[in-house]
């Protein structure tokens, strides 16, 4: 399965399409199909049934829900530098992978 460099939890910023310039926290990622699913971003609208809450109003409506979007479409922002930018692979001195900035030069993973 290819890495898409993303994971959950990570902050990415939109580089193309109607959401451009638009960040949020990743909260899926799909290696398989080379997506992500991003907080608040390519929302659509989703019917919800009704429901009934504990005081027994009827609620119903719609709700926005995040669809996932194509990874090209996304960059990583480096929470050491606040950027966007492209991810380096490098090694700690015990030898796990782990990402890095390619412009400031911190590690994103611990
Ligand atoms: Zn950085």
């Amino acid at each position: 399965m290819p890495s898409l460099g993303i994971k959950t939890g990570d902050t990415v910023v939109v580089i193309s399409g109607i959401d451009k310039g638009k960040r949020g926290r990743v909260i899926k990622t799909m290696p398989r199909e080379g997506k992500v699913v991003v907080e608040g971003v390519n929302l659509r609208w989703k019917h919800q049934r009704f429901q009934r809450s504990r005081t027994l109003q009827v609620q119903s409506g719609r709700i926005q829900v995040p669809m996932p979007i194509p990874r090209c479409k996304v960059m990583l922002i480096c929470p050491h530098c606040d950027r966007p930018i492209r991810i380096k692979k490098t090694f700690t001195v015990d030898g796990r992978k782990v990402r890095a900035c390619k412009k400031c030069g911190e590690l994103i993973d611990e």
